[in-house]
């Protein structure tokens, strides 16, 4: 069975060197007071309800699955709705909710870092508090006060449970395509009708009342992705006081059987007739939904980070333990009858990208999280905008960059176990299959490649892409002098004018022909991936070299040096395949295939 820890100390790092959270906090008054031993406390409590309570259920959760009982009843595994009564006994779902509905009011990336280590105790799990975490950010942005006042307090508790619901059979990557239906019934509530599919945690036996954000279409709104609206729609009516009351008819019609993460009940959500209300403006549901869709770009991003950092560790402890064969150099271990496998350069090669991709991937998350905090929350409206624009260009690359790294990284994790990854009891299949589910939902990857490039780069002529890169410069000029650090800092400059050169060709090529910018898009996104990559690694190289004592940062420095040497260089092939043209691609038709 595998095991985790949380890695407390990789996290500190993160936060207290390499962002230094306790300065950006002191900028923005609602968290000016919090100190680093209050994070840190928190953390370490999170870290220990994480691998106590949740971790214990992953594989058992995996194996059993969830039961569709019958009329829309649905139960979670054994010891999901125990583990689940513990979080919101604990304020878990509080963390970073707004005081005035009960909530904490600690900043996001303390969220997030307590999402990393459940998603590595228990992905499926986590996603029943994950999107109700999302319900409560989308009607925190846009709900009216009756509303915020009626649901916010209930879903900061977690008595109540939250979930997004857009797709439906025919309609995935193209909401543009929904049907689902909202009839205005004169009072202010609506009746909603229509099948949605693949709803996560969409019932369950966790919670006492389910809140479903749902998408669907007012009489005579326009076609496409401007006629669709967004509508609270409650398992239970409550009352004013908020107690739940009469049955909904929003009824779970079945679960699938899939692939992973069989903890989490993914439902085909049926309506009829299901009474609602409007969040936000009419025709303008994507709007309000992109709130929470967002958050949960980031929040693939952190079951991403959770799942490679345990896989990782399970690896790496296998590794240290597994003997075959003498090291190359001779025997290292002459006690035993041959090497740890640690002990062989492809073992390694498999090691070191995990950590490589793990660590970056942790300090680019928690980065960018902090971002959200600054957007959200920093005085200077000029810092809120700046802040505003990074998350916004990066949250693909957060959802797909972290999500196709992890996938690569559990697969390497799996084969350091050789045969005994493919066996069950160890656990390592099942990161590979949960995993494969973050390069899909929320947005496919593709889909995250073309928002990237087509949206938020060659939209605004790469004002936001140039933001990042001034980041970057700013970086190099304070280091360049700096002993040790041309070895970072050539390979980042590099990887930053080849993206803006090719930013630069796509572009105008993109104007005669949309195909230049689909068919470039997913090498793109990899290119671009790279360069925030680089950035971070450049930047704990540099902690490193004023460490280099101390064997933290001689393994973080040694990480570095792997990135740079054996994981950027594939930014070649893409940067060619980006280029290739649309022509490659597009020429054939489709009935030649
Ligand atoms: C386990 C699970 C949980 C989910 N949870 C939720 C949930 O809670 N709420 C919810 O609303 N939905 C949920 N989904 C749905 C998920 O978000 C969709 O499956 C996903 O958005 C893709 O839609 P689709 O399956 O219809 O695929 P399609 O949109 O049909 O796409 C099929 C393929 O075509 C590609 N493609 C489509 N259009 C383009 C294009 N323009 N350019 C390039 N490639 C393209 C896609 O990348 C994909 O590879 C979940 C799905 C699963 C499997």
């Amino acid at each position: 069975m595998p095991s985790y820890t949380a890695p407390m100390r990789d996290i500190q790092f993160v936060l207290h060197e390499l962002l230094k959270v306790e300065d950006a906090l002191k900028e923005i008054p609602a968290h000016a007071e919090l100190d680093a031993d209050t994070l840190n406390s928190v953390l370490e409590e999170g870290a220990r309800f994480a691998a106590e309570v949740i971790q214990p259920l992953n594989q058992s959760g995996d194996e059993e699955g969830c039961t569709y009982v019958g009329d829309g009843v649905v139960h979670a595994p054994k010891g999901f709705k125990e583990a689940y009564a513990q979080y919101v006994e604990g304020g878990w779902p509080a963390l970073s909710c707004d005081t005035e509905y009960g909530g904490q009011g600690l900043p996001h990336f303390v969220n997030n870092a307590f999402y990393e280590m459940l998603n590595s105790a228990n992905q499926a799990w986590t996603m029943y508090p994950g999107l109700t975490h999302g319900a409560y950010e989308a009607l925190h942005a846009h709900g009216t006060p009756q509303q915020k006042q009626l649901y916010l307090p209930k879903l900061t508790s977690g008595e109540w449970t939250g979930t997004m619901c857009l797709t439906e059979p025919h309609c995935g990557s193209d909401l543009g395509i929904l049907k689902a239906k909202a009839e205005p019934v004169g009072d202010g509530s609506y009746l909603i009708s229509g099948t949605k599919i693949f709803i996560s945690s969409g019932e369950h036996d966790l919670a006492e009342n389910i809140i479903h954000l749902v998408l669907a279409r007012l009489p005579g709104a326009p076609e496409g992705t401007k006629g669709i609206s967004l509508f609270i729609v409650p398992k239970f009516l409550p009352d004013a006081s908020g107690k739940p009351g009469e049955r909904n008819p929003v009824k779970c019609g079945s679960i699938e059987h899939k692939m992973g993460i069989h903890g989490n009940a993914t439902c085909v959500i049926n309506l009829d007739g299901a009474k609602g209300w409007l969040v936000g403006e009419e025709n303008r549901g994507l709007n309000a939904m992109f709130v929470m869709m967002n958050g949960a770009r980031l929040g693939v991003g952190m079951q991403s980070l959770g799942l490679a950092e345990v896989a990782l560790q399970n690896s790496l402890i296998y590794a240290k333990d597994r003997v075959q064969f003498r090291a190359a150099k001779g025997p290292v271990n002459r006690d035993k009858p041959a090497d740890p496998i640690i002990v062989h350069a492809d073992v390694r090669r498999m090691l070191f990208t995990q950590k490589a991709y793990v660590e970056a991937g942790r300090a680019f998350s928690y980065w960018l999280a902090l971002n959200i905090d600054k957007e959200l929350s920093h005085p200077d409206e000029a810092v809120r905008k700046e802040s505003a624009d990074l998350v916004a260009l990066l949250t693909p690359i957060v959802k797909a960059f972290v999500s196709d790294n992890t996938f690569e990284c559990t697969n390497h994790a799996l084969q350091c176990f050789g045969g005994h990854g493919f066996i069950k009891e160890w656990g390592m299949e099942q990161f590979v299959r949960d995993a494969r589910i973050n390069l899909i939902y929320e947005g496919t990857n593709a889909i995250q490649s073309l928002d990237l490039l087509a949206r938020k780069v060659l939209a605004d002529g790469g004002a936001k892409l140039k933001k990042f890169g001034k980041l970057i410069q700013a970086f190099v000029v304070e280091n360049q002098g700096h002993a040790g650090m041309q070895e970072f800092l050539e390979p980042l400059m590099d990887i930053g004018d080849k993206v803006n050169k090719l930013t630069g060709e796509i572009g105008p090529k993109a104007q005669q022909n949309q195909e230049e910018v689909t068919a470039a898009a997913v090498p793109y996104l990899r290119v671009v991936g790279h360069l925030v990559y680089s950035y971070f690694w450049a930047q704990m190289a540099r902690i490193a070299l004023d460490n280099q004592g101390d064997d933290f940062y001689k393994a973080k420095l040694a990480t570095a040096r792997f990135y740079f040497a054996k994981l950027l260089p594939e930014t070649a092939g893409y940067i060619r395949q980006a280029r290739a043209g649309s022509e490659v691609v597009m020429g054939l038709p489709a009935e030649l295939f």
